[in-house]
């Protein structure tokens, strides 16, 4: 686990990550590096990693800070240890569906709703939010499962009207309580993959979930829904990468 700089969040996150891999059993290394770590610096030390044996997974905690190109950090990672899946490659294998890694975040999601015996075939998902690391591969991996897949953005015209219309909602926006219960048709299921501090103990969804409750099915509370369970999809793509790299051996 690489982190540069010292964001607070980014510092639970790998802190929580740490913890997961001391339950599970996977020793983690971390590299704390200091904000002003060159963008050469930190491709010498993933080049490092990539050629080492002992480490079957490489994690590059974003967000970067703004001299160092994240594009280029992403490339550098080797997709075989790429378990955040934010290389090129992995992105191209999840369109295909022939995929060796998911990222965490979406496949958290899919799991949560596998879990909860909900069948997405033939259902209409509507995924808010378009980002690389959570809209774009959610609505893959719904697609997948033979979902019908609509991608809000914030340059949709008329979101309440496509949201209402959703069995499968998934909220990732990054805005706090943004999805009123007005907008979700009864019934629907509910995902949030929000995480906004409204104060410095309190964590919000994208989801008002007073309101969303009353009118869905099954919602994820923020927190304790998605974000476990992005760490635990972290934890089961490196276990996939360490042995898939001990059968090559
Ligand atoms: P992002 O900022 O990269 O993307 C946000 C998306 O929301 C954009 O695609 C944008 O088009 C869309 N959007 C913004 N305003 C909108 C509007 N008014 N109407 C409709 N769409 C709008 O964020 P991200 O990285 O995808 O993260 C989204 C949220 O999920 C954040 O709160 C983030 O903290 C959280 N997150 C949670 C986890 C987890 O483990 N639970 C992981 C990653 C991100």
């Amino acid at each position: 686990m690489i982190l540069v700089g010292d964001d607070p969040a980014s510092k639970v996150y790998v802190n929580n990550k740490k913890k997961a891999c001391e339950y599970i059993g996977i020793k983690s290394f971390e590299y704390l590096l200091p904000a002003e770590t060159s963008e050469t610096e930190l491709l010498e030390l993933i080049d490092r990693l990539n050629s080492d044996p002992e480490v079957s997974g490489i994690l590059c905690q974003l967000p970067l800070p703004g001299h160092i190109d994240e594009t280029v950090v992403i490339n550098a990672i080797a997709p075989s240890k790429d378990v955040d899946a934010f290389h090129p490659v992995n992105v191209g294998k999840i369109m295909t569906g022939d995929y060796d890694f998911v990222p965490c975040t979406p496949a958290g999601v899919m799991e949560l709703i596998k879990e909860s015996g909900v069948d997405v075939e033939g259902k209409e998902c509507v995924v808010v939010g378009r980002s690389n690391i959570v809209g774009k591969p959610m609505a893959m991996l719904l697609l997948h499962k033979n979902g019908t897949v609509t991608i809000c953005h914030s340059r949709t015209a008329n979101l309440a009207e496509k949201t209402k219309n959703a069995d499968v909602l998934v909220a990732a926006v990054g805005i706090p309580n943004f999805i009123k219960g007005d907008m979700i048709k009864p019934g629907a299921v509910v995902i949030d993959v929000g995480i906004n501090r409204v104060a410095p103990k309190k964590l919000v969804g994208d989801v008002e979930f007073e309101t969303a409750e009353k009118v869905a099915a099954a919602i994820t509370p923020v927190p304790g829904g998605v974000g476990p369970m992005t760490i635990a999809m972290l934890m089961k793509n490196t276990v996939k990468a360490a042995v898939k790299q001990n059968e090559c051996e």
